[in-house]
């Protein structure tokens, strides 16, 4: 765990920071002393993440964004520099999944997953990046991805594919802005307990157990991990890190060699 004030008066977008693992990362960064933006479509996810994060004398704001829109994510950007005056951390973590065959999956749903994970993901650091070079003091981008970036994801081919180019997307933008002092990282879930996942891609209970035993560690992951995790990457501890995607989950995705487990 980092000290506090470890992040002491940055500034955070979170997107997806109303629920989940965003609000996880929101609630750690609060402890370490950033002032937060909340953004994700939905007022009903974002205003009690802030009530309940002002209630312990949190700055934060919520700026009702769909990080497929390019004039929305600007909005985010213009709402967060009004406040704060700046941005020194982005963390993309807004996503939808669910599951389905690619043989029945339509264009429609494929776009709407790909339209929020890899194109949501540049629209928001390129409006970031864009402010974070203007300012000369650089910052932090870290996006959530998933290990199905590596392994392809059968049954979420929209969402296996669009992580995998947010994985090239942190390499390439991690070269590319060095110059500028951002650093650009990632962080690869294995199965976490959210509501939002929970609900969706284990409800089942014999499909949950299934999964399970695929997870050499035998537990489904904790948002508190991600959020520990993620706050040291856009620390100053890990200032020589970039373009890196730390896995968590549990060596989930080793777990498959010759004679398993
Ligand atoms: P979640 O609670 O459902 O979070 C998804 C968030 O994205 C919601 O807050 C949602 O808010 C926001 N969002 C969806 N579409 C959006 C859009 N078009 N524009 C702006 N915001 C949008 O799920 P989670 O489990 O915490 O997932 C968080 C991240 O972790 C995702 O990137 C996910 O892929 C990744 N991950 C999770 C797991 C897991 O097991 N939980 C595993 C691997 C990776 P609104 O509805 O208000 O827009």
């Amino acid at each position: 765990m980092l000290p506090e004030k470890s992040l002491d008066g940055r500034v955070a977008i979170i997107t997806g920071g109303g629920t989940g693992i965003g609000f996880g990362i929101a609630s750690e960064y609060a402890r370490l002393g950033a002032r937060l933006v909340l953004a994700s479509r939905s007022d009903k996810h974002l205003e009690p993440a802030a009530q309940a994060l002002a209630a312990g004398g949190v700055e934060v704001i919520t700026v009702r964004t769909d990080v497929r829109e390019p004039d929305d994510v600007d909005r985010m950007v213009d709402a967060a520099i009004a406040r704060f005056g700046g941005i020194d951390i982005l963390v993309n973590n807004a996503a939808g999944n669910f599951i389905c065959l690619a043989e029945k999956l339509s264009p429609h749903g494929w776009n709407a997953v790909v339209n929020i994970v890899l194109n949501g993901t540049f629209y928001c650091s390129r409006a970031v990046g864009l402010k974070m070079i203007e300012s000369g003091r650089g910052g932090n981008i870290l996006n959530i991805v998933a290990t199905y970036a590596w392994t392809g994801g059968p049954g979420t081919i929209h969402s296996a594919c669009a992580k995998a180019g947010v994985v090239c997307m942190t390499q390439t933008l991690a070269v590319e802005w060095a110059r500028h002092k951002i650093r650009v990282n990632a962080i690869a879930p294995g199965p976490v307990e959210t509501e939002g996942a929970g609900s969706k891609l284990w409800a089942d209970p014999d499909f949950r157990e299934a999964m399970l035993r695929g997870v050499p560690r035998g537990r489904i992951g904790t948002v508190e991990e991600i959020a520990h995790a993620s706050a040291y990457l856009v620390s100053d501890f890990a200032d020589f890190i970039t373009g890196e995607v730390l896995v968590m989950d549990g060596g989930q995705w080793l777990g498959k060699g010759m004679f398993g487990r």
